[in-house]
């Protein structure tokens, strides 16, 4: 089996129907048994290669699964119609009434949306911490915690979780430690590191066409298993299933994730390096000023670098939005939620993906008004990208002279 993450999931080769290069999508919801025993025998979860039911799986979905499976080094993976539908089910599938989950306070907006108003109809709390901070973490572990969960690297603030640390605090309590890993796909594997369960958004980098919805639970064979059970699978009974044609489309485009991983990353460096030299208050995980910086080193694969996202506060909101939209008409990018796109996609967290979260707890997080999101897009010639962002920021005062005023 190959090494690397890349050539495993370029290794995979399913022919399609009539010799293709491609694997042919399964255009069906249902499919058709010779027998009557087989049909039971599936509905019992015995029969390998059999397929019953588009919900349950699909060729094409299972051939996505794979290669999420190959991307992350696990037994198996099972593909989902969004993030949120990985992110709901695994932590549906893990928890039970009166259940209690000790979570990371910067995660995304959604997902923390889920966590602290919708699953407490279900009796199941969570304590938010500062995933930085081993000791905390495991201070809040409890009788009835059931997973700790964490995203490699955080939405919005850029946050660097220990995945070796948090698995050892995981592993102590026999509980899973559940990551998702959307913001860094190849340059961190968290199940390499230890991880459990490790869940994506397929949506952002994944895909990188912004073109659809999707997402990705991976995991232990039997993890996987139990999520399609069809008497008390989540994955299967809340019904989150990809369609088949995206699922081929996912799996097309996945095989130029390392390239456009690289490119994201040097873009990024590029910008956040010189923006810090402009004196502008930069956050990225590649800056050496970056808290994190050290050690998502030590469990990155260097080559993929430190990702495409990186954040800049300017210091309000009013001139968070000025910069965006003049940004947007330079064609700079767009002003967009959501990332992994070919072009800059920018948004103010506070006020779009992370406006689930209360003012009064984005403060304690650090997340402020003027803070802008970007994910950096593959332009080419990025010194021609710095400049007209930097025009920009003269034009508005948010650089002025040798001085920054903020
Ligand atoms: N996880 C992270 C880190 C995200 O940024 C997002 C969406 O922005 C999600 C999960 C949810 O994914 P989806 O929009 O595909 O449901």
């Amino acid at each position: 089996m190959a090494h690397k993450a890349s050539d495993r999931i370029l290794d995979l080769h399913n022919f399609g129907e009539f010799g293709g290069v491609n694997p042919s999508i399964s255009d069906s919801s249902t499919y058709t048994f010779i027998s009557a025993k087989t049909m039971f025998d599936t509905f019992e979860g015995n029969t390998e290669g059999c397929y019953l039911y588009s919900r349950h799986s699909s060729p094409s979905n299972l051939y996505l699964g794979e290669a999420m499976a190959a991307l992350e080094g696990t037994d198996s993976a099972n593909v989902t119609a969004s993030g949120m539908g990985a992110i709901t089910a695994v932590i549906m599938q893990l928890c039970d009434a009166g259940d209690h989950i000790v979570s990371s306070r910067t995660i995304y907006g959604g997902t923390y949306a889920f966590l602290k108003n919708f699953i407490k109809k279900y009796n199941v709390t969570t304590s938010f911490v500062d995933i930085t901070d081993l000791q905390a973490v495991e201070d809040a572990v409890k009788d009835g915690t059931k997973m700790i969960y964490c995203e490699s690297v955080s939405n919005p603030l850029l946050e660097i979780a220990d995945i070796k640390g948090l698995t050892r605090i995981a592993d102590k309590y026999g509980i899973p430690l559940v990551v998702d890993n959307t913001f860094s796909p190849l340059s961190i594997a968290p199940a390499k590191l230890g991880a459990h369960i490790v869940v994506h958004s397929l949506t952002k980098f994944i895909n990188g066409t912004s073109d659809c919805v999707a997402g990705a639970v991976c995991g232990s064979k039997d993890f996987c298993l139990a999520l399609k059970d069809v008497t008390s699978g989540a994955g299967m009974l809340l019904g989150s299933t990809l369609d088949s044609i995206r699922a081929a489309s996912i799996l097309k485009n996945m095989r130029t994730l390392h390239i456009r991983m690289q490119k994201h990353s040097y873009n990024a460096q590029f910008l956040s390096e010189r923006f810090e030299e402009d004196g502008l208050r930069v956050v990225y995980p590649g800056l050496v000023s970056h808290p994190g910086h050290e050690l998502m080193k030590s469990q990155m694969v260097a080559e993929y670098g430190f990702g495409g996202i990186m954040t800049i506060d300017v210091g309000s909101l009013e001139k968070a939005n000025a910069l965006m939209e003049l940004m947007q008409k330079e064609n700079l990018g767009y002003l967009a939620v959501s990332l992994g796109f070919y072009k800059t996609l920018f948004s103010a967290p506070g006020t779009s993906t992370s406006s689930e979260i209360p003012e009064e707890e984005q403060e304690t997080m650090g997340l402020s008004d003027g803070l802008i999101r970007f994910s950096i897009g593959l332009d080419d010639d990025i010194q021609r990208t710095y400049d007209i962002m930097k025009s920009c920021m003269y034009q508005l005062g948010i650089l002025t002279g040798d001085e920054v005023v903020l």
